[in-house]
């Protein structure tokens, strides 16, 4: 019989204990965040890839590989299978002949956050989960609650007074109940484990739940899908919690047990940071399991200021395991960045996808990435989110006045 979804169960990637999917569950006991099994004996005996090419154009079309169990539960704003682009023009800039752009900007509430939200919630749903809480820098409480109140849930979402007010109006007319806080999201975090102890909500802090991550890994097997179920040779990713680079590397693991993708070559990930915030830059360059809080972290590229992130010995991993790297770019790289992005591609992408153009620009310029390969570097919001980051002077002309040139 042909299943919804093949979802074994919950692992601990640290301790190894094992958890039902039948009932609510965050962090194992042991501490560590859960990831989800499946049973890809039977997806590889269910399903070809071939299948999946004709499916609808959302991250659903990989429902077998996802946690939701009853198609009844989905819920979705046609999220997934965002465009790859080539980008000629900033690549020849580089001197790299194959650099392309997977557009997470043009997905619902205008980040990537929302293919976390759509499976989180739609496997929140099905746990019947009514009440939850989470921090956020901004982005992902607007895709959550935005995504619950088309659930029908109630979300409990803390932001600091400095979060993107963009993101605080998109949280605001979701109906969510909204606080600020005068601090960071590790402040706001303290408040959400008090919620979640003294009310029972569901918390739904960054990797607190297992499943959010699994919305996020569709990135990766989009990635091997547009490029004809194979990988590129280097994926650039902006690390904040670090739940997308995990994602990724989780997806074509996957991918490669399922026998979609050849088992002997992964594309080399690259973690990208901000220099006002870079933990996990200054843990690999330490060669460390691990990476310690950055105090008074600082960047533009909010959706990147994660001090400490709970995952962050699993993003190491991806990284140590296929022979990436991790870099800090600059604010200014990140600026210039953005705007030769919209100049010479037209795509007015986020700085937290600027970044990783600069990064990707160093990494050419140091001879790590050679001219031919095949480079994807993520652009994971629209521009238009952060009007704020650009300036946009311009002369003035007085009604009537001719505009000589
Ligand atoms: C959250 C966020 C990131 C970082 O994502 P993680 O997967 O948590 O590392 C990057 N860019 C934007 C725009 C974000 O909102
Ligand atoms: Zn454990």
């Amino acid at each position: 019989m042909q299943m919804y979804s093949y979802v074994s169960h919950l692992e601990c990637p640290k301790c190894g204990a094992e958890y039902s999917v039948k009932d609510v569950q965050q962090l194992c006991t042991c501490g560590s965040p859960l990831l989800v099994r499946y049973h890809l004996d039977q997806v590889k005996s269910a399903l070809t890839k071939e299948e999946i090419g004709s499916r609808e154009n959302s991250l659903w079309r990989y429902h077998e590989l996802l946690p939701v169990e009853d198609r009844k539960h989905v819920v979705s704003m046609g999220e997934g299978m965002t465009p790859l682009l080539k980008m000629d023009r900033l690549g020849s800039e580089y001197g790299l002949t194959q650099l392309l752009m997977k557009d997470e900007g043009l997905i619902p509430t205008g980040s990537f956050k929302a293919r976390g939200a759509a499976v989180g919630i739609s496997k929140a749903k099905e746990l019947g989960v009514k009440t939850f809480a989470m921090p956020t820098n901004g982005n992902a409480g607007a895709a959550w609650s935005l995504y619950a109140a088309r659930a029908g849930m109630e979300p409990y979402v803390i932001m600091p007074l400095d979060a993107p007010l963009i993101t605080r109006k998109e949280t605001a007319i979701s109906g969510a109940n909204l606080h600020l806080i005068d601090g960071l999201i590790s402040d706001a975090g303290k408040v959400v484990a008090e919620l979640v102890k003294d009310q029972g909500f569901y918390d739904a802090s960054t990797l607190k739940e297992p499943y959010r991550i699994e919305g996020k890994k569709t990135m990766g097997y989009e990635i091997a899908e547009q490029l004809g179920w194979e990988v590129p040779d280097v994926i650039l990713y902006p690390t904040g919690g670090g739940v997308g680079i995990i994602g990724i590397y989780k997806a074509l693991r996957e991918l490669q047990e399922l026998g979609w993708i050849s088992k002997d070559r992964m594309p080399r990930l690259v973690a990208v940071q901000a220099e006002g915030c870079a933990p996990i830059v200054k843990a690999f360059e330490k060669r460390k399991a691990e990476s310690e809080f950055w105090e008074n972290s600082k960047t533009d590229a909010f959706g990147i200021n994660v001090p400490k992130a709970i995952g962050d010995f699993l993003v190491l991993e991806g990284i140590y395991e296929t022979e990436g790297n991790a870099i800090a770019v600059s604010e200014e790289e990140i600026k210039a960045e953005q705007a030769l992005t919209a100049k010479l591609e037209g795509c007015f992408i986020c700085p937290e996808g600027a970044a990783t153009f600069a990064a990707a620009r160093r990494l050419k310029e140091s001879g790590w990435i050679r001219e031919d390969e095949k480079v994807v570097c993520l652009n994971t919001g629209q521009g238009i989110k952060y009007p704020e980051t650009v300036r946009a002077e311009a002369p003035v002309l007085k009604k009537g006045e001719k505009l000589s040139l």
